[in-house]
Parts: C-alpha cells; structure tokens; sequence
C-alpha cells in the first residue's frame, strides 16, 4: 500500500509550525476517537495510526527535516534509535493514550520553561492595610509576542531545524576517547533557529508590556506579608506556563499610630491641669474619636487600652487594642502671674508635710545609696 502524504494526512501545509501540526493532530485524533467511531473501528484505527506515524515524524524536526528532503525513504531509513519504532504492534487504546502525554505532557523540548514568578513592592497607607482596600498595580510583564504568536520568527515564517544539532538541541563533542554531549551553541538546546526573526520582538517571541492588575488586599495584611496572583508572572518560553505574581505589602508610617501585630499604639499628651485634676479628652481611633477617661492625679507614662480598637488580623484571631500612653505636658510661655501662681502652688506643696511627687521620693533613696557606696 503506498503511503499517503504526512501533510496530507495531517490536512497542513508544507511550511506549517509545530503549533499549527500539533493542533492539527491533535483535532483529528479526536474525530477518529473509539467513542465517536462506534460503527466502524477499525478502519478509525488505522486511520489513527497512520496519522500518528504522521505526526511522530512531523514533530520530529530531524526525522521532518529527512521527510521534507527524501519523502518516506527519508524517514523509513533514518528511523533509527528505536525510540518509535513499529507502529503496528500497538492497541489502539495504547496509542490513544499518548496523544495528550504527547502535546501536554511536559513537552519533547528542554525549552519548554514556566515564566519567571515576580515581586511587586506595594506600599499601603495603615488605613488600608487594617480596612482591606483594591489595589490598581501596573506591572511591567514579558507576554508572548502578539505578532509572532511567541514563536519568534517573522510573521508567515517558522523556526526551522537548527542546522549545527539538525534538532536535536545537544551536540557531541569528540574530547581524546571520549565523547561529550553539550547543549547545542547555536540554538541553545531548543533544536530550532530562526531564519527571519520578528520584528517585533526581535526573535525573542516575547515582549516587554505593562499590565494593570487588580488585586484584591484583605484586611488586616501587614509589612511583610505577599499576595499571590496565580498565573499573572511573566509569560512562560514555548508554551511554558506563566509564572505567578507576588505583591509584597509594606505600611507606611503614620503619623499618630504604631502597629505591633494586631495592637496600635499611640501617645497622647495631656495638660497639668487634667493630670493633676482628672478630666475627659478625646482621642482618636482607626474609626472615628472616642472619649478617654482620664482619673485624677495621673502620671506621665500611664498606658490606657481601648479594646477592640486595634487591628482585626488578616489569618484570623481576636480585633486587638489600642493603648494610649499618656504624656504630661510641662507649661510654657507662662506670665508673670502664672509664674507667681506656681510658685504658690509649690509652697503648698512643700508645707503641707506630704509627699506629692511618688517617684522623686524614691529616687532620691537611690541616688542617695549610691553616692554612700561611692564614699564607702
Ligand atoms: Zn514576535
Ligand atoms: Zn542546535
């Protein structure tokens, strides 16, 4: 029987790429499936099998090359290795099977690569980050070529079988008695070469865009924490998926709260009046003021919690508190009368035969102790 045309039987052209062959195959192998060939299989089998032998040698850049120069004399001689060989022992099921292990199954060529993952730096102010927010992130990507479709080669070309490795994409190297196998230098192991290169991307089959991304930031994130957007890295090489996109949050400072984990911290000045007489001040909070209430005779350093004022984790747990440390305020630009005033207020102080200030008293022990030591 004599053997039909390889292109023909795939229904492509003789300058058809990879992609275009693959395709091909893979939708006739699909029309001569068991299931949709119930009334007469068998010859759906032999159909199929002569569009596999189709195929095996078309995607083969070296055994296409031989095909393309000698016709099937080409091919049925340099059929060698035995990597293919004989295709009539196989079931059909067998030979079904590796139609998808064959084009999705994690390719023939080396260069099928996953796009490089990247790191996207945002910078939120607190409220954000405690409220959750939509970011608008513009990302400078690598995407397949829109002229080329990611192959690299001018628009009606294809890459063709490199010609230092004839597709293999490694070549030997005679070293003394041995032999060394190294990747090819020409194509740099992809077993293709690009005659005519895209000029657009310049034969690279991808290029440099910037994307706007939408990302969605839970709240309760914190400096350090990432987000990941699947699949929105860079574009991966030969039908390689993309890589994934990390969004690394960072808090800026603010100007009244620190954070510490799901705790805020803030300070809170108040006058010597309210210290020493006690008295209400507002203070604010990531969600509007609130009143605090300061006792009588209050020190510099008193820390008061507002709970559930902090910050709702992002992993979960309890809302944390806001702690307001309170500082009290020395005078200034004080009259002449107020000055008197003190004065006045210190007397008092002093003659009323108690002690008004509780560190001082302490304190001076200490240093007291200390310089008794230093004398000895
Ligand atoms: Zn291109
Ligand atoms: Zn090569």
């Amino acid at each position: 029987m004599a053997k039909e045309d390889y292109y023909k039987l795939l229904g492509v052209d003789r300058n058809a790429s990879d992609a275009e062959i693959k395709k091909s195959y893979r939708s006739k192998a699909m029309k001569y499936h068991p299931d949709r060939n119930k009334d007469n299989p068998e010859e759906a089998e032999a159909k199929f099998k002569q569009i596999k032998e189709a195929y095996e040698v078309l995607s083969d850049p070296r055994k296409r090359a031989a095909y393309d120069q000698f016709g099937h004399a080409g091919v049925d001689a340099s059929m060698d290795g035995g990597h293919h060989g004989g295709f009539g022992a196989e079931s059909f099921s067998d030979i079904f099977g590796d139609v998808f292990g064959d084009i999705f199954g994690g390719g023939r060529r080396s260069s099928v690569q996953r796009g490089s993952d990247l790191r996207y730096n945002l910078e939120l102010s607190l409220e954000e980050a405690v409220a959750g927010t939509e970011a608008k992130i513009r990302v400078p990507v690598l995407v397949a070529c829109g002229e080329c479709a990611g192959s690299g080669a001018k628009k009606g070309t294809s890459p063709v079988v490199c010609s230092t490795c004839h597709g293999h994409g490694q070549v030997r190297m005679q070293q003394g008695f041995f032999s060394v196998q190294q990747t090819c230098p020409t194509c740099r192991g992809s077993g293709k070469q690009i005659k005519d290169p895209c000029g657009k991307c310049y034969g690279q089959g991808r290029v440099q865009e910037t994307k706007t991304l939408s990302a969605k930031i839970p709240a309760g994130v914190d400096t350090g924490d990432r987000i990941r957007l699947a699949g929105e890295g860079e574009a991966g090489e030969n039908g390689g998926p993309s890589g994934d996109l990390y969004v690394q949050i960072q808090v800026k400072e603010h100007p009244i709260f620190t954070r510490d984990g799901a705790n805020l911290y803030c300070e809170v000045p108040i006058s010597f009046p309210t210290a020493c007489l006690g008295g209400e001040l507002q203070v604010p909070t990531l969600d509007g003021k609130v009143n605090l209430k300061i006792p009588a005779e209050t020190q510099t350093g008193k820390v008061f919690r507002l709970r559930g004022k902090g910050v709702k984790p992002v992993r979960g747990g309890a809302v944390g508190d806001l702690m307001c440390r309170v500082r009290v305020e020395t005078p200034v630009h004080l009259t002449k009368e107020q000055k008197a005033l003190i004065e006045e207020l210190n007397e008092s102080l002093m003659g009323g035969g108690k002690h008004h200030s509780p560190q001082e008293h302490g304190w001076m022990d200490g240093v007291k102790s200390f310089f008794d030591k230093l004398t000895g």
